[in-house]
């Protein structure tokens, strides 16, 4: 017997007339290139979507082709996110940090049809244009004065916009359709390409919302730090849109004194970014003294945020932390803390330690940790084993990619690489990625565990453990330690004894080594496939 319920499709559709409806008076600030700040409503967009959405249907754009966008965080690239999914085309977001190889890869591998780029990113594509073997139309956003290129078809995003109507009678588009296309950033091998659906988008932006995950509403104003290349921003530009909050986009301006400054003034609720990040904006306050007391969640992800970290910043600047685990090929929400500032129960120190683990699975992710046997394993918090998830946003298979069929098991699950335990509660903590663990003398060696110790250490900015190859144990870590003073480091032996009171006595790095920065990836993780290779060539 089926239900007889409506069967409303779940589209993007559904958030944008949100943003019309409920949300037109509601601002949203980008910072420009120039430094100056660029203030609409929501209900301005929705009008400047409606053009933009028009111009595409002008240029001939079908239903499913891909649309590139090179872009940084900003208002045009928030139009593009609703504009392209609404009108049935498939908004490709592009790594602005990826190599030119890289760049070139996606863009042929994804066939975009158009390309809409910053001007101060069109560098980027005049190297590699020759080799782009699909893209027709080029679209340059926020064009200076004078601006000139060698790229031909260029179009100009405002020309664009500038006599089209603002109304858009947007297609009733099937949730199943393409809506999204996100490249995995290569932390780990060569991009491949997650093909997002209108159904798994609006799903996952409702669930991502909620307060077991990002817990945010129409009342927040939040500033989206994450890139829009990373992972769909991690559901903010659709979560705008559908709950309504203030928008702050920093555009270029990523340095931590500038982001500092925009949460003071626009007293910015909540903010989202990779730990790196915050690492950085934690000593921009300490040194300046901004006022971030509007903060009521600092929502972080993408690598895990060290326990000093989020001490440092609940304890000191009063800002609760909210540690999200996730992936490009989970919409990303996996696991969130969401939920664990609102308890009343917990003392702050116990708070801070559940949130150096990876938190909860929301309603939607499906989670199973498996051993080297294929056995699923105990949730005891000590057993060990690989992630593997499934649920309606995660990946299926990739996008014209049937090489990465074994990360998907038989039983349709998604293999994630990651290494974690699960408590009986369902408290998940990441212990690794399979191919950062150490394997040393037959035993596995956490190189998460060791760089949160370390970094705990408080002359320590930053600290990276990595595998390098051992005649005895075949592997042996070794530390890469950033002091926080080049003229106050550390010793070595206060790094061993500080690691000897955490960990069993064959997990103590052989050798502490001082280095000036930790190579970061082009979403601004630790880079440890660099380190690796910069070890092996004897540059470390
Ligand atoms: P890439 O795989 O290129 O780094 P993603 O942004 O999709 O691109 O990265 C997902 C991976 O990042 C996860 O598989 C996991 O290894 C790591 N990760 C994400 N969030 C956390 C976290 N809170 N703690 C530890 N690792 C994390």
């Amino acid at each position: 017997l089926h239900g007889l319920m409506m069967d409303y499709p779940l589209t993007m559709l559904h958030f944008l007339d949100r943003a019309r409806r409920y949300h037109h008076d509601v601002e949203i600030v980008t910072k420009c290139p120039d430094g100056s700040l660029h203030r609409y409503t929501y209900g301005a967009a929705y009008r400047r979507i409606c053009r933009l959405a028009n111009a595409l249907a002008k240029l001939g754009v079908e239903s499913g082709d891909r649309i590139g966008s090179l872009a940084w965080n900003h208002y045009q690239h928030l139009e593009l996110y609703f504009a392209v999914p609404c009108y049935g085309a498939v908004m490709h977001t592009l790594n602005l940090r990826l190599a030119p190889e890289q760049l070139a890869y996606v863009i042929n591998h994804a066939a975009d049809r158009m390309v809409f780029v910053d001007a101060s990113l069109v560098p980027m594509l005049e190297a590699i244009h020759s080799h782009l073997t699909s893209v027709r139309d080029i679209v340059i956003i926020n064009a200076p004065p004078g601006f000139e290129t060698k790229l031909p078809n260029v179009r100009h995003y405002e020309d664009l916009l500038a006599d089209e109507p603002e109304t858009f009678d947007f297609p009733v588009l099937d949730e199943r359709a393409a809506a999204g296309l996100c490249y995995t950033s290569g932390t780990t091998g060569q991009p491949k390409g997650v093909l997002y659906s209108h159904r798994s988008q609006f799903i996952h932006t409702i669930a991502a919302g909620a307060g077991d995950a990002l817990s945010l509403s129409g009342t927040d104003t939040v500033i989206a730090v994450v890139p829009m290349f990373h992972a769909n921003a991690w559901a903010l530009p659709y979560l705008s849109a559908s709950l309504g909050f203030k928008f702050v986009l920093p555009g270029p301006h990523l340095k931590p004194e500038t982001l500092a400054q925009l949460i003071q003034d626009e007293k910015v609720t909540v903010a989202a970014g990779v730990p790196t990040l915050w690492i950085g904006m934690y000593q921009a306050i300490k040194a300046h003294g901004f006022d971030v007391s509007s903060l009521r969640a600092l929502i972080v992800g993408g690598a895990a945020f060290p326990k000093t970290w989020i001490e440092a910043y609940e304890k000191e600047l009063g800002v609760p932390v909210v540690h999200a685990w996730g992936m490009t090929e989970m919409s990303p929400m996996g696991t969130s803390t969401g939920t664990l500032s609102a308890r009343t129960d917990l003392s702050i120190d116990e708070k801070i330690a559940l949130k150096t683990h990876q938190g909860y699975a929301p309603p939607g992710v499906e989670i199973r940790i498996v051993g080297d046997e294929g056995q699923e394993m105990p949730w005891d918090g000590k057993s060990v084993g690989e992630i593997q998830v499934r649920g309606p946003w995660i990946v299926g298979a990739y996008y014209n990619d049937e090489s990465a069929a074994a990360q998907f098991t038989p039983d349709g699950w998604f293999r994630t690489g990651d290494v974690a335990t699960i408590d009986p509660k369902g408290l998940l903590t990441i212990t690794d990625r399979t191919k950062d663990l150490v394997k040393s003398g037959g035993e596995w060696i956490s190189s998460v565990t060791l760089e949160n110790v370390i970094m705990a250490h408080p002359k320590v900015l930053e600290a990276a453990v990595i595998a390098i190859p051992d005649e005895k144990w075949s592997e042996r870590p070794l530390a890469l330690v950033v002091p926080r003073r080049a003229d106050d480091r550390p010793t070595s032996e206060e790094l061993h004894n500080l690691v000897a009171e955490h960990c069993a006595k064959f997990w103590i790095p052989d050798e502490f080594r001082f280095i000036e920065s930790i190579p970061k990836t082009s979403v601004g993780k630790f880079d440890k496939k660099a380190l690796r290779q910069m070890y092996a060539e004897g540059k470390l």
